[in-house]
């Protein structure tokens, strides 16, 4: 079965959506006790428990760690995905047991568990564990480096979530984005820093042929208190993924898919093909271009002719769902940004929130255009997932 279609058949259901916690893991972690190695490995801040899954028996050793950032899921459900294909017993059979007999891969699906059942980037003392490398003042930046030390990785994959404000010079969305982090101040490419951009040089070339124009590269200013760019200063070659924004796909279920398919690159598991490869350096740079609305050409109290304003959405855990409340992220001749929805007003005057000013950060639950009398505001700006 080619894999597109096994993809779409098998991927892994019971994680869809924004929000995944350790709950959500467990059905599945008992699922997979019977096939892989599966450990509590540290707890976190409020005495949760941090797991690790060990898939093969190589000597090429793999650590990934996701969910550092508790509300970034998407790679989480991309391992999931993963494990998924490897562990079923039809499909690319030759290619998963040389995988099996090439790779130990040692997966922290949820790194900050707190964060991930509160919805925030930050641990539950609020703390960003990716700036907590050198100090390792959290419990949780203490299990991850204890699992380093103890597994002396060949190759350590720190999996991410980018915002929507992410894109590229192609006017696309920075759906997934990568970097080789610095190793030092001087950004000089080491060994170890190679064999990560090779790597990604890799996925990047089969992503760009699946989904041309949305694969980024990431700034690599060097700060020794992000975890990607202390074990590369160890050498142990690191790759950053940042699973971003596809047009339409607020609850990441189309980057899902493409965040799988560079995993299955990575362990050479997808059929790549005799193509010239996209080097490095070659793959463009990400971009704040994008905010999620754009309203074009309005006229509030006190704008100057016709302005726009951009939207951006924030995101609040309500329930088990989490909700999207646009907030008026900035406002002014905005040309220079692309809004994944927007909006021409022709110059008609508006009231947001019934009043006449438009303030920056001000959450916005309506907008009226004034001369018309009716509602703009989209009602499907406020979609959970
Ligand atoms: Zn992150």
């Amino acid at each position: 079965m080619e894999i597109e279609t096994w993809y779409q058949r098998h991927f892994e259901s019971l994680l869809q959506g924004r929000y995944i916690q350790l709950k959500h893991l467990e059905p599945l972690l008992d699922f997979y006790a019977k096939k892989f190695k599966i450990e509590t490995v540290g707890h976190s801040v409020k005495g949760q428990k941090i797991v690790s899954i060990t898939i093969g028996n190589g000597p090429e050793k793999v650590l990934a760690w996701s969910q550092m950032h508790g509300n970034e899921s998407t790679t989480t459900k991309a391992l999931f995905d993963f494990f998924a294909f490897i562990s079923q017993e039809e499909d690319h059979q030759n290619t998963i047991t040389d995988f099996l007999n090439n790779y130990t891969f040692c997966v922290i699906p949820i790194l900050n568990p707190d964060g991930s059942a509160a919805y925030t980037r930050e641990n539950a003392n609020g703390i960003d564990l990716n700036r907590d490398a050198k100090k390792l003042s959290q419990p949780e930046s203490k299990v991850l480096r204890d699992v380093f030390e103890a597994f002396q990785p060949d190759l350590c994959l720190n999996l991410h979530d980018q915002r929507t404000l992410y894109g590229l010079s192609s006017g696309k969305t920075a759906t997934v984005s990568f970097l080789s982090p610095a190793a030092n101040e001087n950004r000089t490419v080491t060994k170890s820093r190679r064999v990560a951009m090779e790597l990604i040089s890799r996925m990047a070339t089969v992503l760009s042929d699946m989904l041309p124009g949305h694969i980024g590269r990431y700034d690599d200013t060097f700060n020794e208190n992000c975890v990607g760019d202390t074990f590369q200063s160890k050498s142990v070659p690191t790759i950053l993924f940042e699973a971003g924004h596809y047009p339409g796909d607020y609850a990441r279920e189309i980057t899902r898919k493409y965040v799988f398919y560079a995993y299955l690159v990575l362990f050479g598991l997808y059929p790549e093909g005799e193509v010239d490869r996209i080097p490095y350096t070659s793959i463009p740079e990400n971009e704040k271009n994008f905010r999620d609305i754009i309203l074009r050409n309005v006229r509030f109290e006190g704008s100057d002719g016709e302005e726009d304003i951009a939207l951006q959405y924030e995101e609040y855990l309500e329930g088990d769902k989490i909700a999207m409340v646009p907030v008026v992220d900035s406002v002014g001749k905005l040309s220079n940004y692309l809004g994944h929805k927007e909006l021409d007003l022709e110059g008609a005057e508006i009231l947001l929130n019934f009043h006449e000013n438009v303030f920056e950060g001000e959450k916005v639950s309506t907008i009226v255009n004034k001369n018309a009398n009716n509602q703009v505001f989209f009602k499907d700006s406020f979609d959970v997932f």
